[in-house]
């Protein structure tokens, strides 16, 4: 029988049966933890299990495999070419369960961040964890979903209510300081 997902794919896949403390998981864990970012993990009183959960700010976190958990225009959310009804099946009630894990969330008053593994892929995570802990501390939207090797940020239209806020970063750009250039090095004649 011969295996129609590339290797790479069939490696996220079996990466992604575990579903816990997964490798990209782990990695986000540390970098928040870098930045003073105080979590648990797998809260298991909460709808969904979350794999982060930010008490403090009443926000949870996920860490989805894209393949899994279907990341809308993803490289990685791939369909193998052999059961085709089976996948789709599998595909359609994991997805079907992260909307009710997040809707619930939502209804209890937790807000609630789905980080994509594409997002985890690349060696510097500064801006996924930038613009996480920028929703985090700033309040506003009730969910935020990062994802992209370019670490692009989205709301999930349809889990937005009656407002829409912002969530990009805010990266402080007002404070143009103009350096002056004195120009000679020769103060004598
Ligand atoms: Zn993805």
């Amino acid at each position: 029988m011969t295996d129609v997902v590339d290797k790479a794919t069939r490696s996220r896949m079996m990466a992604g049966i575990q579903g816990k403390n997964t490798i990209p998981e782990l990695m986000l864990r540390k970098a928040l933890h870098a930045k003073g970012i105080r979590y648990r993990l797998h809260y298991a009183k909460l709808p969904g299990r979350p794999d982060i959960v930010f008490p403090r700010f009443k926000s949870v976190c996920f860490v989805h495999g894209c393949f899994w958990h279907r990341h809308p225009g993803c490289r990685f959310a791939t369909t193998p070419a052999t059961r085709p009804e089976f996948w789709q099946t599998k595909f359609a009630s994991n997805v079907a369960r992260d909307h009710r894990n997040r809707d619930e969330l939502m209804a209890i008053g937790w807000r609630v961040a789905t980080v994509w593994e594409c997002a985890l892929q690349r060696k510097d995570l500064d801006p996924v964890v930038t613009t996480l802990i920028g929703w985090l501390i700033g309040g506003g939207s009730e969910v935020i979903e990062i994802g992209g090797g370019d670490g692009q940020v989205r709301h999930s239209p349809r889990a937005l209510r009656s407002h829409r806020l912002q969530i990009s970063p805010q990266m402080p750009s007002t404070s143009q300081t103009h350096r002056r250039c004195a120009g000679s090095h020769g103060d004598n004649p």
